[in-house]
């Protein structure tokens, strides 16, 4: 599987923490021993970019190679101009991982604030659809058969079994599924995967987004539930990354075992 990754550009959006912090963790970590990879960490957080760059070079050397650029998803010209703002060795992409995502103001269908609703959808929504239209130009002009590359899209169960209160964010996350679902069928005829991974719940910063900062509210969400790590998201991320080229893991739904 190392071997299969070994060499490869991966782009990781929303590296800054959580999943996508342990994403790319675990790409550099597997991929190390085979030969070592290119990763582009973005997010908004630079000085945090930078320090996670820092700690993964200092575990893996310089086999791993860590780009941090600062990159808001919801602003159309950084991501329309993100390959070709790239120093040239770093623009050919292979794995666009799209997990940049956010939930705000949980709260009944008529409270919800507009502008929660506006950020919600210009991230986990136009934010990833942007990012793959920059993205897959790469991938399509790669090799003489249509070309090859992989786009995983971090989703959510919020997308297959919305709840009271959280229907904006679940809208997002079941048009991530459309999108997925929609670009795997036209790609069918090149090598280029779309792969989404849809997580049940997971213990990061995303909960205290939720609650505007309030970590007591956060922390009763996980009560009970003895929530999945990042660490879990990351190694099932990058086992889809690593499967051989003909293997799609279209959709997988992972929960915590005590979820309901
Ligand atoms: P975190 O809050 O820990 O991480 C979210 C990441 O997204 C941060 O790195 C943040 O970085 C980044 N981000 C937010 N807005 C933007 C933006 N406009 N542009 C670029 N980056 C942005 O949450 P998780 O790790 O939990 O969430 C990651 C993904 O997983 C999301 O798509 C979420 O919907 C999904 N998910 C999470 C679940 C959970 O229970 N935690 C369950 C199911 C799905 P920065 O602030 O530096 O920009």
């Amino acid at each position: 599987a190392a071997k299969r990754l070994a060499g490869k550009t991966v782009v990781v959006t929303g590296a800054s923490s959580g999943i996508g912090r342990s994403t790319a963790a675990e790409f550099a970590r597997v991929a190390a021993p085979a030969g070592g990879l290119r990763l582009i960490l973005t997010a908004r957080r630079i000085d945090t970019l930078k320090e996670i760059a820092e700690e993964i070079t200092k575990e893996l050397g310089d086999k791993v190679k860590v780009l941090p650029v600062q990159l808001d998803v919801s602003d159309r010209e950084a991501v329309r101009g993100f390959v070709g703002n790239l120093p040239e060795e770093w623009r050919d992409i292979d794995v666009l991982v799209n997990n940049a995502g956010l939930v705000k103001g949980i709260a009944r269908a008529p409270e919800i604030a507009e502008e929660d609703i506006d950020v919600m959808f210009a991230t986990n929504v136009t934010g990833l659809v942007h990012m793959t239209q920059a993205i897959l130009p790469v991938f399509l002009k790669r090799g003489s058969d249509g070309g090859a590359g992989d786009v995983i899209n971090i989703g959510s169960i919020a997308g297959l079994d919305p709840y009271p209160g959280g229907s904006i964010y679940c809208a997002t996350k079941a048009a991530v599924r459309s999108f997925s679902e929609s670009l795997r069928k036209e790609l069918i005829s090149t090598r280029v995967r779309v792969i989404e991974i849809d997580p049940g719940q997971v213990e990061t910063e995303f909960s205290v987004v939720r609650f505007y900062g309030d970590k007591s509210k956060a922390d009763a969400v996980y009560a009970g539930v003895n929530p999945l790590t990042p660490e879990d998201i990351a190694e099932v991320v990058v086992f889809a990354a690593s499967r051989p080229e003909n293997v799609v893991i279209a959709n997988s739904l992972i929960f915590p075992q005590h979820q309901g």
